[in-house]
């Protein structure tokens, strides 16, 4: 890409001063083409208009090849562009940029983060601030380029986990309600009784002569100090009475006590969550880490992703098994038993939140999964979202517990969008006999028909 091509645009105001040459001046953002690797300078005051200009451009294909300034800077531009314009530095940066850009490009695409913070080595992951959302912190650059993801927080955990992220500096450290992940939460004193958050400090005494325990005010009797109950006059504290040190009451049950019990109340939805019981949350900054280096150096690397089980084999293997045992069991009147586990929103769960939480997933998956079968099973991912399990001398009828015993391993992944169908086939049957892939091809039709 020569300089004389690469697409250079100014949005708002004209310049005064510092100019940038051959600029196009739009009024809009979406009045840009969609090209990759131009500059962009973002010349509005309003720092409303400057953050939904910029959430507007990012959510563009291929914006993250652009170099991106402003003439005002907000809290939200900080996390996305290249900081303040300059006629000098930007041209710098963006020369810098153009070979690595064109790397990248003869490798094919790449994923828009790694590509990012891969092209310009100052950028980071910011988290930012805003009070008006229920998660309180967000990844603004995550939300920008990933406009359909659910959690940007949970996005970033995963990438972390799978070394395309490095946590550089922690920025924040916070508690969320663990039923809607709001931020937002009140703490409140309770009685540590019948957990009532209507309760008093009170200042009350003790008397030595019956034992009772009052308010302060009900042993006031003309100027002087008398139990309500004895009518004893208290006149030296240490001698006659005391204050107790339960200094609380509760109006709801009466109750005095020390301390109050303390539970957050979820001011998003109005969950009572006891204090232990909170989700904490770290907020880091984040840079390119050692496997998104990788993959910005060398392309896309990682291959589709699989579940490592035990007893895994290949196709192939597992099609003459599957035969062979047939046979077998035909002759000696054996039973066994074929299982098929069907991830039927696997393809989509990648395609939304991307590999490396599908990665993720598929790990979560392959350790719940190799608790559950024997080291005699054999395993085989027949399609990349269809698991075949052959389980020999498992008879059919033993079927039901193995159903309930997966579809409650399926309840058990933390993830609300994962879908587990299970179906079985009791062995032998007899229409292997005439070709075991065609039957294997009726059984993923069947599966892929049951959705
Ligand atoms: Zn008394
Ligand atoms: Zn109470
Ligand atoms: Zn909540």
């Amino acid at each position: 890409m020569s300089e004389r091509d690469s697409p250079r645009y100014w949005v708002g105001d004209k310049p005064t001063t510092d100019i940038l040459e051959n600029a196009i001046y739009v009024s809009n953002i979406n009045d840009i083409p969609s090209q990759l690797g131009g500059i962009l300078c973002i010349n509005l005051s309003n720092h409303q208009e400057i953050d939904a200009s910029l959430r507007a451009f990012f959510r563009q294909p291929d914006r993250w090849s652009w170099c991106v300034y402003v003439t005002t800077e907000t809290d939200y531009s900080q996390c996305v562009t290249d900081g303040l314009f300059d006629h000098a530095t930007a041209l710098e940066t963006w020369s810098s940029i153009q070979p690595r850009l064109e790397a990248i490009l003869s490798q094919g695409s790449i994923d828009p983060l790694i590509g990012w913070l891969g092209i310009h080595r100052r950028r980071r992951v910011f988290a930012f601030k805003s009070l008006e959302s229920t998660s309180i912190y967000s990844y603004p650059i995550i939300e920008a380029l990933f406009p359909d993801l659910y959690s940007t927080y949970r996005y970033v955990l995963s990438e972390q986990n799978h070394g395309v992220l490095e946590a550089e500096q922690l920025i924040d450290r916070i508690r969320v309600c663990p039923h809607c992940s709001s931020g937002h939460l009140n703490y409140i004193e309770v009685c540590p009784d019948c957990r009532s958050i209507d309760i008093d400090l009170q200042s009350s005494l003790h008397c030595f002569t019956c034992g009772h325990v009052g308010a302060q005010q009900s042993f006031q009797r003309r100027g002087k100090l008398e139990c309500p109950k004895c009518f004893t006059q208290l006149r030296h504290i240490g001698v006659d009475y005391d204050r107790p040190l339960e200094n609380h009451v509760c109006n709801h049950c009466t109750s005095l006590f020390v301390e109050a019990g303390t539970i957050a109340q979820c001011l998003s939805c109005r969950a009572k969550i006891k204090i232990e019981e909170l989700a904490v949350r770290k907020y880091h900054q984040f840079k390119l880490g050692e496997n998104g280096e990788y993959i910005y150096q060398h392309g896309k690397t990682i291959q589709a992703p699989e579940l490592s089980i035990k007893g895994k084999v290949e196709i192939g293997f597992f099609q003459n098994l599957l035969a062979w045992l047939n046979k077998v069991a035909l002759r000696h009147h054996e039973h066994h038993t074929l299982l098929a586990l069907h991830l039927p929103s696997l393809d989509a769960y990648g395609k939304q939140y991307g590999d490396a939480s599908l990665f993720s997933l598929m790990a979560q998956l392959t350790g719940r999964l190799s608790s559950l079968f024997r080291d005699t099973d054999i395993c085989c991912q027949y399609k990349q979202d269809v698991l075949l399990v052959l389980m020999p001398n498992t008879p059919y009828s033993n079927v039901d517990v193995l159903q309930r015993k997966l579809l409650a391993l399926s309840e058990l992944i933390e993830d609300e969008d994962f879908e587990l169908n299970v179906f079985s086939w009791g062995l032998p049957n007899a229409a292997i006999d005439d070709g075991i892939s065609p039957w294997l091809d009726g059984l993923m039709e069947h599966i892929y028909a049951a959705r």
